[in-house]
């Protein structure tokens, strides 16, 4: 009698949480052991800080970044890994019905956000989408089947945003892109030309209907330009509209 296939197993996954409300570090341990992840869990930033920016240490697949943290709150822990140049895939705890926690959140690099209290099938989601951005991005084209579809790819000039590989080239230089910058991005860019208000990126992008500080979304056009303009002072792709919000121009004349 043939034998049933043997199921194969994905490497596990390594799961950093940074959370000092030690009955909530625990239960998410426990349920994402559950979900066959390796978790490891530590009380402050600075401990993060240190894990994270330390090449000797195994790399981690996901981090689970509380903003209220003693020391250093999740806020500066964020700014201060992608300053180093650590892009690892971030869902970002925040306080509940504050937008400005969450903008600031993904001003500072955060991929995804939640906010608390959360429901535990809603976070295990959010962590499984993160890493499936991540396995996506670490294909090799012979790892790609057929049935996965075209690298998304953006050209313009001498520029060009891979979508999947989370990446900006201009010219040599090469800039990771967190996922909602990747996102901001495509949603100016599919709109080329067209004046974008900063309520409808706030709505569509973030996702955020409150009555939200819109002024926030500028810290993040500020960091986009930097990577797209040669002079980011006098913007030629990422043009700021007065009093509505923004518009993408790939080929800018002159
Ligand atoms: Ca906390």
């Amino acid at each position: 009698m043939p034998l049933p296939p043997t199921p194969t197993h994905a490497p596990q996954e390594n799961i950093l949480i940074v959370e000092d409300e030690k009955h909530l570090a625990e239960g998410l341990r426990f349920n994402l052991e559950a979900e066959n992840y390796v978790v490891r869990t530590v009380e402050t930033g600075e401990e993060a800080l240190e894990l994270l920016l330390d090449k000797e240490q195994p790399p981690f697949d996901v981090v689970v970044l509380d903003v209220m943290l003693p020391g250093k709150d999740g806020f500066t822990v964020m700014q201060e890994l992608r300053h180093a140049g650590q892009y690892v895939p971030t869902l970002m705890l925040t306080a509940r019905g504050r937008s400005e926690d969450i903008l600031q959140g993904f001003g500072a690099g955060a991929d995804d956000y939640l906010s608390k209290p959360f429901e535990l099938s809603i976070l295990i989601a959010r962590v499984r989408g993160l890493l499936r951005r991540k396995q996506w991005a670490g294909q090799t084209p012979a790892a790609v089947t057929p049935k996965a579809p075209q690298r998304d790819i953006y050209v313009f000039g001498d520029k060009s945003i891979n979508y999947d590989q989370l990446e900006l080239r201009a010219g040599e230089q090469v800039y990771p892109l967190t996922l909602m910058e990747a996102n901001i991005l495509r949603y100016l860019i599919d709109r080329a030309g067209e004046t974008v208000s900063r309520k409808i990126m706030l709505q569509e992008v973030w996702g955020l209907h409150e009555d939200t500080d819109t002024r926030a979304i500028d810290n993040f056009i500020v960091r986009l330009r930097r990577y797209l303009e040669i002079d980011p002072a006098h913007p030629r792709h990422l043009l700021t509209v007065r009093g509505v919000g923004y518009r993408f121009v790939p080929f800018p004349e002159g």
